[in-house]
């Protein structure tokens, strides 16, 4: 029997170990998954165990993930362009680094039907998309933004990891819609489509509190609960939304594909979730 590990701080709110433990369970797989509470001073250590350990890998949340990337001993390169690892597999005694945030972020908003504007089915390709946040998470949709020929805006509490954001980033808008910092202060100006990579609405906080929305509203945050930033968004009659529960699925789809080389049974995932979605 072998574990699969969620490590982050905090992480008891966590869904993931329902979807995991239930295809493990669904595809007669004796393994488990469970989420581990660890701090900043205690990763090098915890990562360092499960070389000799009977470990399949990690998904590694807030706030660990740009560290973690420095403490494997090999990132793919996905993971590497985001600057961020959220899932690691064990081969033997090394540690690989992955990046399953941007493929979960992709099939979300895919996932949104009739508002597809291009061949594989990506819903922007517009101006100014605002995306709240500079972490792990942040990263990897500003460069899949990027990558489908978007402008990005980025507003983030510490402007300067923005700005290393932005900076890091500007390589790839080789669509020259361009990479902008604007101040937090200003995350309700106006803009096409907004994605927030915060953990506001975790705790019932809405990012954009007393601002009018965008017509595009993707909320990262997966909650049991839909977030305010959600449900605001979903009682409009116009626009469109995305969950964070949808792409919390994806991407732990992607990684239980990591770590088991088996095809996901996604649905027995999506089953174990807390809403349908
Ligand atoms: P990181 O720790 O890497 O980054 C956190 C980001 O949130 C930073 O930009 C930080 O700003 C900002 N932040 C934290 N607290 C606050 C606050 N009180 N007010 C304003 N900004 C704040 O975390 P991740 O990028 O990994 O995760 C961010 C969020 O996205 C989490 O809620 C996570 O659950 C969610 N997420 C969801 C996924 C899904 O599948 N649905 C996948 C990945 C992430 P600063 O730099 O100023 O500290």
């Amino acid at each position: 029997m072998s574990t699969a590990y969620l490590i982050g701080k905090p992480v008891g709110h966590s869904l993931s170990p329902a979807m995991h433990n239930a295809a493990f369970a669904a595809l007669g797989l004796p393994h488990t998954y469970r989420a581990l509470e660890v701090d900043e001073s205690q990763l090098r250590a915890t990562l360092e165990r499960w070389r000799g350990e009977d470990v399949l890998g990690a998904n590694v949340t807030i706030p660990h993930k740009e560290a973690v990337l420095k403490l494997v001993d090999e990132v793919d390169d996905e993971a590497r362009a985001i600057g961020a690892v959220n899932t690691v597999a064990r081969k033997g005694t090394r540690l690989v680094g992955h990046n399953t945030d941007k493929y979960g972020f992709e099939q979300a908003v895919r996932s949104i039907r009739g508002h597809s504007v291009d061949d594989s089915g990506y819903p922007f390709v517009m101006d100014n998309v605002l995306v709240l946040g500079a972490g792990g998470a942040a990263r990897a949709c500003v460069l899949s933004l990027l990558e489908h020929k978007n402008g990005v805006l980025i507003a983030n509490r510490d402007r300067a990891r923005a700005q290393r954001l932005a900076g890091a980033m500007a390589k790839f808008d080789t669509y020259s819609r361009g990479i902008q910092v604007v101040p937090w202060s200003e995350r309700g100006t106006v803009v096409d489509a907004v994605v927030n990579a915060t953990p506001l609405g975790m705790h019932g906080e809405d990012p954009l509190e007393g601002a009018e929305l965008p017509l595009w509203v993707v909320d990262l945050v997966p909650t049991a609960e839909e977030t305010p930033l959600v449900k605001r968004a979903r009682s409009r009659e116009y626009g469109a939304v995305v969950d964070g529960l949808v792409m919390l699925l994806h991407q732990a789809a992607r990684a239980f594909g990591l770590w088991t080389g088996l095809e996901p049974p996604l649905e027995v995932m999506r089953a174990a979730l807390p809403r349908p979605v």
